[in-house]
């Protein structure tokens, strides 16, 4: 069996299917940005609704991704294991992370944080709301106080002030690159009123004036606002979805590929392959490592480590068919080279003192560095 080609075809389908995910996402967050628009940004029970409902879908579709997976594993490798396949899939599902979530939880948690995003940036409209009214009621006073020759300089000099003050109040509108940049399209437009109206130094200017800058800030809000909220909402929470979804399949795929495989007679272990995406040197370049006796990084069925190593783990495993002259050992060997990279800096200072490895040094079990009390340096 190819279980290199399972692997691919499972990467493949987790892709295709995650497009979809992410195209139906940004489709119904275009569609709340709309209703909030249409309802002047007032989030009422339906928008939370709305909210709550997105995060049930996403949820049922990432179960179906991983009821698919198992599946998928059970098909490919040609297993026939078909009531296996359920029982697997309910596990990862209902399986409690180290955070004590479970995938269920996980998205009533995505979708109580969008709600409150939502609200602060709705919050944040209100005090732009605020801040509009009183910078025009300035410009106004000014304005109704000056003669025509200083209208023009004053303009000049005090607006600027004025705007960057509105600014710092509306930070949080400015929350990303997208926002601040069509901020600067706003505070543009108005110097571009100024720059005209100054020059024509009347009453009459400055009254048209102010009816200019009140309308650039007011269009602009709903811009500031619509890109705050479709940040919160989706551009943060789609990496965090993405994230979850990637751990709960991936979770899937190694569970499938163990439960399903495990009382064959021929599998006499796992090999443990890195994922390429592994930033840095950690516990699964030891796993990918170790030596049994079966082969580089194989673990012996009953041996296998807690799956997986560490929150998004994209590693694989592949099960290793048993061939002549494979002698298992009891404890592994870890090449030093696995833990040379990774290794604390005084650990290894210590090891090289007392003329030990850093193996020795190792928990393998619990997949860490002993720790300084535990070799009595502290
Ligand atoms: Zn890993």
């Amino acid at each position: 069996m190819n279980w290199e080609q399972v692997r691919k075809l499972f990467l493949e389908w987790f892709l295709s299917e995650w497009e979809e995910i992410e195209k139906d996402f940004s489709e119904k967050t275009d569609k709340l940005i709309e209703r909030l628009r249409e309802q002047n940004y007032q989030i009422d029970r339906q928008t939370e609704e709305l909210l709550r409902k997105l995060a049930e879908e996403l949820y049922h579709k990432i179960t179906a991704l991983i009821t698919h997976v198992v599946n998928a594993v059970n098909k490919t490798a040609k297993l026939q294991k078909d009531a296996l396949v359920a029982q697997v899939a309910q596990e990862i599902i209902n399986h409690r992370w180290n955070d004590g979530l479970k995938l269920s939880e996980r998205f009533w948690d995505f979708s109580q944080q969008a709600i409150a995003r939502l609200k602060n940036t709705i919050v944040e409209g209100i005090r732009y709301d605020n801040g509009v009214k009183a910078l025009m009621y300035k410009l106004q006073y000014t304005i109704e106080a000056l003669e025509e020759q200083e209208f023009a300089v004053v303009l000049k000099e005090q607006l600027p002030k004025w705007l960057k003050e509105f600014e710092q109040s509306t930070k949080g509108l400015l929350v990303n690159a997208e926002s601040r940049q069509a901020w600067e399209k706003i505070k543009r437009k108005v110097e571009k009123y100024v720059e005209k109206r100054s020059r024509e130094g009347t009453y009459y200017a400055g009254r048209q004036l102010l009816k200019e800058i009140e309308e650039a800030l007011r269009e602009g809000k709903m811009e500031l606002v619509d890109k705050a909220v479709k940040w919160w909402v989706y551009d943060k929470q789609l990496y965090r979805l993405k994230t979850i979804a990637w751990t709960e399949t991936a979770h899937a795929y190694l569970k499938a590929t163990v439960e399903l495989t495990k009382d064959e007679e021929e599998i006499v272990g796992y090999q443990w392959r890195l994922s390429r995406s592994h930033p840095r040197a950690d516990i699964c370049d030891v796993y990918a490592n170790v030596d049994y006796g079966l082969g580089r990084g194989v673990h012996p069925k009953n041996k296998l480590p807690r799956l997986p190593a560490h929150p998004h783990c994209m590693c694989y495993l592949v099960p290793v068919v048993r061939r002549k002259g494979m002698e298992e050992r009891e404890k592994p060997i870890i090449p030093e080279s696995a833990l040379e990279s990774w290794a604390p800096k005084w650990l290894k200072k210590y090891a090289e003192e007392n003329g030990l490895s850093l193996a020795d040094l190792f928990n393998f079990e619990e997949g860490r560095f002993l720790r300084k009390r535990e070799i009595g340096l502290s």
